[in-house]
């Protein structure tokens, strides 16, 4: 409890852009945020007043962190479990519990326990030898796509493979490994869903999230031309997986639409995730509002949307010799240019491919605003002319 506000403290370890825009929605809460944050200058750093530093792996930097703090929750899937378990065993409230990350570490235990739950996924086999992966590659065909089953991100530690000779230093590297059927997609949606742990659960319109080279560059809100009963269904599906796996806080369920009009579930990620940036404007209450509602469990706050429709684009970094040079004189002629399309910058360092921020607009014209973020994004991170 702060003394001062007679207000709960929440912390959020992990100090990047996630973090930093809950930052931004403690505020009118009348919170603030206390955050675990490897480096000074981290997104979220540099915005929160309470910063602690120290590395998200060592448990007694966490368990310094967590003293006086009424409810911890993540940034990032990074905190071993066991040290979230430890954690939980002293008596700290985390949210969500160590119970339910595993399944967003992990995705061997996450496509487990999702087929033992019948949710539908992507053929898929553990893969701890050339053996295995032959035998699994005569069953589903090739090419089949190989994931690292920790720690991968953004499309690192995925590998779509031709044969088995194309894995073999991977298999020799001793990474852990599951193989899935290389399903053939029609395009990409998430479910975003908020869950309390008194059990309210709250969902976004399901949204399209537009890839490449394995990273979200653009989603669309609500995905367009998703059959109603499509959409309820992958909601009522994402709210379940939040049930049975006892999520709480915000559960994104990354989903595939394939070519034959199945949806398949690709991952979870239990924090405010990039496919739901959009809330922050497009929605009544934000995703990162939601999560703090949710780990403190209060209720939960209205998921209607603001607008017809909402389109978000990544802002990924450019390469460092573009005209106009500076970031700032681009920032400005953005907003001369769209005085309509909401610029979130993430303090970062522009850096080739790394996401530096995003853009958002809303609106009744959907391809007018796609256009428009598209440039935007694009006019920011790589120049040109407007
Ligand atoms: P990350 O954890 O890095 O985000 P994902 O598991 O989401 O990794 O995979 C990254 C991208 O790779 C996905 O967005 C999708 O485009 C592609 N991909 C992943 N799994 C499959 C699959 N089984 N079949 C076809 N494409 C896949």
């Amino acid at each position: 409890m702060d003394a001062r506000t007679g207000l709960p403290v929440v912390g959020m370890v992990g100090a990047g852009q996630l973090a930093r825009m809950t930052q931004q929605a403690a505020i009118p809460l009348g919170q603030s945020l206390r955050v675990l944050a490897v480096n000074a200058d981290d997104g979220a750093a540099l915005v929160c007043a309470d910063v602690v530093l120290g590395d998200h792996r060592d448990l007694d930097a966490l368990r310094r962190f967590a003293t006086g703090c009424d409810v911890v929750t993540w940034d990032h899937e990074h905190v071993p479990n066991e040290h979230i378990r430890a954690l939980a065993a002293d008596g700290v409230v985390v949210h969500p519990g160590a119970d339910a990350l595993q399944y967003a570490q992990d995705k061997g235990l996450m496509r487990t326990r999702l087929s033992e739950l019948g949710v539908p996924c992507p053929r898929w086999r553990r893969i701890g030898s050339r053996e295995d992966l032959q035998s699994f590659g005569d069953e589903v065909g090739w090419p089949l796509v190989l994931k690292a089953a920790r720690g991968g991100y953004d499309g690192k530690g995925v590998w779509v493979v031709d044969r088995p000779e194309d894995a073999a230093e991977l298999l020799a590297s001793g990474t852990e490994l599951v193989g899935e059927e290389k399903v053939a997609i029609r395009r990409e949606l998430a479910a975003d869903v908020a869950r309390s742990p008194f059990g309210q659960g709250a969902t976004w319109p399901v949204v399209e999230t537009v890839q490449q080279d394995g990273i979200c560059v653009e989603v669309i809100a609500p995905a367009p031309s998703l059959p109603e009963d499509v959409a309820d269904e992958a909601q009522q599906l994402a709210l379940r997986i939040a049930g049975e796996l006892g999520v709480t806080g915000v559960l994104a369920v990354e989903l595939f639409e394939t070519t034959d009009g199945r949806l398949l579930v690709n991952e979870l990620a239990m924090r405010p995730h990039n496919s739901a940036h959009w809330t922050i404007e497009g929605s009544r209450t934000s995703q990162f509002e939601q999560h703090l509602r949710a780990v403190l469990d209060y209720p939960l706050g209205s998921t209607a949307p603001t607008a017809r429709w909402t389109v978000m684009a990544n802002l990924l970094g450019g390469p460092d010799d573009v005209e106009p040079k500076g970031i700032d004189e681009r920032v400005h002629h953005f907003m001369a240019h769209f005085p309509d399309v909401k610029l979130h910058l993430y303090g970062k360092g522009m850096r080739p491919g790394r996401k530096v921020g995003h853009v958002t607009a809303c609106g009744e014209d959907l391809e007018d605003l796609r256009a428009r973020t598209r440039a935007a994004a694009e006019y920011l991170m790589n120049g040109g002319e407007l």
